[in-house]
């Protein structure tokens, strides 16, 4: 069997997608969880492109053990540069380095004749060549390319030492059997080929990402760039659990395996969804909430009759709680971390201490605490703020249907003064991120708020996430509770607190 490698960018093209910024503590957790899962490449941001972007490579380089880490840079000293400097510290650093190649690109944005772009392929990657061991060359729009340019191309970068041939569809416009065509055709004439990775990154414009970049595997790509969850610009990138699933599931017909460790999708999924704001819609392959519900009768029948008669996959496979053991309110810390641990959650003392203190509160609410809930207390706990300059104390709400809403909310801020103050407006929680927005004198714009039900029943948990934006950041703030105005208020300050 083939092995096929996982190039994960959902922190560098991922992240580029509206609304989908992450902080540095956020960058760092969804790093490690990466690692974790076993890709074999993990492209950290573009160096040159800002100083965050450029801290969090250098930050990111601290947590990677095992896949090789990367930069994005354009074709020229001064990207590569920043790249290398970026990459200092890290294990195994790689470069990616990129021009466009279609006539539309090269005649509207980079102004360049094809012999200028080949020119500058060799001057680039041959400098490259000085600094980095492993370098990834990306032909951009390689799929609205000439195909005899694109040899060129990629005959020039391979020349010059480029370890990895990436063949992008930019703009989700291929089909699988042109992709598949195109890898064959470059196979058949890219000189030195056989001596690199051939990698495929398509985008989902067209709703066909997965379906091109497995055809692209078929026809002999090794590498398949992609996202969890699949997000990126636009309509997004290709979902990493699909090809890594798609490629399990049919291992026969594929012929082929990836290292990942597919019982740890569901849970980065749920840290990405989490952390980013982006909710996975239900339908989703894989990873959505409906992804394994049977609702047909014959099918439910069936699948208790049988599992393989309606299911391809095994839900423990990509590690979706099954809900088997319950908690309650007489559960001790000692059940409480048993059950953390079975999650596959890493926990240290402080953070063990914290969650059981939620778990225990929510015990007194509800009496049932299942796995979905403690899942929901841990998540994108590392990325919470250490020391909150606010904390909520205690609100009240009055709302009615025919005078103004009215909200009392009293806040702790980080020097232990207590404050209070009324907000009115249109509805409760509108009254009451006033009344807070009072305290905090905060001039950031709500962008966003939703809201979601975690669990079934009526004492399910209720999930609020904020977007908040002012000047140029952009911030998810996020909490759970039984009640939903205690969520929603918890959620606007975790938020604030970020900014
Ligand atoms: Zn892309």
């Amino acid at each position: 069997m083939r092995k096929i490698k996982i190039f994960d960018t959902t922190l560098r093209d991922g992240e580029q997608s509206p609304g989908c910024t992450m902080n540095l503590a956020e960058k760092l957790e969804m790093a490690a969880e990466l690692d974790k899962l076993g890709v074999d490449v993990i492209e950290a941001g573009f160096a040159i492109c800002s100083d965050d972007d450029f801290n969090a490579i250098r930050e990111v380089s601290k947590v990677v053990e095992n896949a090789k880490l990367v930069s994005l840079a354009r074709c020229n000293k001064k990207d590569i540069d920043r790249a290398y400097e970026a990459l200092a510290e890290a294990k195994h650093p790689m470069l990616h380095t990129f021009i466009a190649t279609s006539d539309i690109h090269l005649k509207h944005k980079l102004e360049m004749t094809r012999e200028q772009v080949l020119e500058t392929i060799k001057e680039s990657v041959s400098y490259a060549k000085t600094k980095f061991e492993f370098i990834e060359f990306s032909a951009e729009d390689a799929s609205r390319s000439d195909k005899d340019f694109l040899v060129q191309a990629y005959s020039a970068a391979i020349e010059n030492g480029a370890t990895t041939i990436n063949v992008p569809d930019t703009v989700g416009y291929t089909t699988p059997l042109e992709m598949a065509e195109l890898i064959k055709y470059l196979k058949a004439n890219v000189k030195g080929i056989d001596n690199v990775d051939i990698s495929v990154h398509c985008h989902d414009d067209l709703g066909l990402s997965t379906a091109n970049s497995l055809s692209a595997v078929l026809a002999g790509a090794t590498q398949v760039e992609c996202t969890i969850n699949g997000i990126g610009e636009r309509a997004g990138n290709t979902s990493l659990e699909e090809v890594v699933m798609g490629i399990k599931t049919r291992k026969d017909f594929y012929d082929a395996y990836t290292d990942v460790n597919t019982k740890r999708i569901y849970k980065i999924s749920k840290l990405l969804s989490t952390i980013s704001g982006m909710v996975v819609a239900p339908n989703k392959a894989i990873v959505g909430a409906n992804a394994f519900a049977h609702e047909a009768g014959i099918h439910q029948h069936g699948v208790l009759k049988e599992r393989s008669t309606y299911e391809i996959m095994n839900v423990e496979d990509i590690g979706i709680p099954q809900n088997k053991m319950v908690l309650g309110k007489h559960s001790g810390k000692h059940a409480f971390k048993d059950r953390i641990e079975s999650l596959g959650y890493d926990i240290d003392d402080r953070a063990l201490e914290e969650a059981f203190i939620k778990f225990k509160n929510l015990a007194d609410k509800k009496k049932i605490v299942t796995d979905t809930d403690i899942e929901a207390l841990l998540i994108g706990n590392n990325a919470s703020v250490e020391n909150p300059m606010y904390t909520l104390k205690s609100f009240m709400v009055n709302d009615s249907d025919s005078i103004s809403s009215f909200a009392s909310v009293s806040i702790l801020d980080n020097k232990e003064n207590i404050v209070e103050a009324i907000g009115k407006g249109n509805g409760p929680i509108d009254a009451a991120f006033g009344a807070i927005d009072s305290l905090t004198s905060n001039r950031a714009k709500l962008v966003n708020y939703s809201i979601q039900a975690i669990t079934e029943g009526e004492d399910a948990l209720g999930e609020v996430i904020v977007r908040l934006s002012s000047d140029d950041k952009t911030v998810i703030g996020r909490a759970v509770s039984t009640d939903i105005i205690e969520a929603s208020l918890m959620a606007y300050i975790n938020g604030l607190n970020k900014l």
